[in-house]
């Protein structure tokens, strides 16, 4: 099994470090390779995608990826930001379909920015479509408004189109992993008003026909967002497209405490995949050890489930994190009274120490 790391920029180094000490002790044979991408592969070979990089990717059975991106790179041309790298692996490696489970753990309820009762026990998944929508729609750029009040002035434009195969496919991964689940798929679209969910959610209802044992709704974005915050629990599996889906799933981390604790599958046709946290480089908080790793970590996990066939060294992971988190170890984004508050690498030593069934006095504090 040959897993590509590809850390990134800002905190994910200093992130990727701690899962690959996790990965390092399950007593399972990996061969790791690790390469450049985004701002660091700019810097190293003046691409945020280096050629080399993206072979990698494509011949390693899956990728554990960090997150890239710095502000100092703004103003560079867009082909040349280190998000353009994360966007060519998606669409290089066809990862269509995007999982972000989004999990309280019980000991996090009061982390929420919610009212405890309203995320204890919480447990959604968001299946976010990615290799479509306004994000990669043609044509795009700036030109002379063509018509209209304002014509003849600048414009900027994007387009947002699905095609029925894209819909189809995204929309049976949703009612497949409702049937593991609790058969309940939300499929969020604007239907009143963009012609392109309208479409969506006319293939999402026939789709919907092979699987009579799924309850399927339909919801505007407007009120999922709202209801994500009003009742989240109502919800099992939420399918939408790659922007409502991208504003959603960081929605959703608040429920579960914190964007440090959100990790992320992203799946192509066979299976092979990108495992990610949600959240970016966060370069605010960068080279300060202050970066929650558990989001990583806990994708690590899903990448030994969904792509390594590894379910036990899996399910070690996500009870070594409920343990650490039961033994009150909690980095700043997710720390409240009563608790140890630690860095970066002192969570990665929690998780280590709790799967090798040691206590956590190997920790240092920081
Ligand atoms: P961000 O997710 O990096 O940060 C948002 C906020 O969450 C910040 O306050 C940050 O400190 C905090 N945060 C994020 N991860 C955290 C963690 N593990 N622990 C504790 N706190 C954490 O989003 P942003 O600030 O909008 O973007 C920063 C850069 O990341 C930009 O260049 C953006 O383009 C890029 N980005 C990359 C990805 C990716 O690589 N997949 C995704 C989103 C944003």
């Amino acid at each position: 099994m040959k897993i590509a790391i590809l850390p990134g920029d800002g905190i994910g180094t200093e992130i990727v470090a701690q899962a690959e000490r996790v990965l390092g002790c399950l007593d399972l044979e990996f061969e790791t390779e690790t390469a450049a991408v985004g701002g660091a592969a700019y810097e190293a070979h003046g691409h945020p995608l280096p050629e080399a990089t993206l072979k990698l990717a494509k011949e390693a059975d899956a990728v554990l990826f960090g997150a890239v991106g710095d502000w100092k790179y703004d103003k560079l041309e867009r082909a040349l930001r280190p998000e353009q790298a994360i966007l060519g692996l998606r669409k290089n490696l066809g990862l269509f379909a995007n999982f972000r489970p989004a999990i309280c753990y019980e000991q996090l309820t009061h982390a929420s920015s919610l009212k405890p009762e309203l995320v204890a026990g919480l447990d959604i998944l968001i299946i976010r479509e990615l290799t479509g929508d306004i994000y990669f729609g043609q044509p795009r750029g700036r030109r002379e408004a063509p018509d209209g009040a304002f014509k003849g002035a600048p414009e900027a434009f994007d387009t947002m189109r699905y095609s029925r195969p894209e819909i189809e496919r995204i929309a049976h991964v949703a009612f497949r992993a409702a049937r593991k689940r609790n058969r309940k798929v939300t499929s969020v679209d604007k239907a009143n008003v963009l012609e392109t969910f309208q479409f969506w959610k006319d293939v999402v209802t026939e789709v919907h026909a092979q699987y009579p044992d799924v309850e399927l709704e339909h919801m505007y974005v407007d009120n999922a967002a709202m209801q994500l915050v009003k009742a989240p629990k109502k919800f099992d599996v939420l399918v939408t497209g790659n922007m409502f889906g991208d504003i959603l799933s960081d929605e959703a981390a608040m429920l579960t405490g914190s964007i440090g604790m959100l990790p992320s599958a992203s799946l192509n046709e066979s299976g092979r995949g990108l495992y990610e946290p949600s959240h970016g480089s966060a370069p605010d908080i960068a080279g300060k050890d202050l970066a929650n790793p558990l989001a990583t970590i806990l994708s690590v996990a899903m990448m030994l489930r969904f792509s390594l066939n590894q379910p036990e060294a899996a399910d070690r992971i996500e009870s070594a994190v409920r343990s650490v988190l039961a033994a009150g170890y909690r980095t700043a984004d997710i720390w409240s009274d009563g608790c140890t508050k630690v860095g970066t690498r002192a969570m990665g030593d929690a998780v280590v120490a709790a799967l090798s069934g040691t206590t956590a006095k190997t920790i240092t504090k920081s």
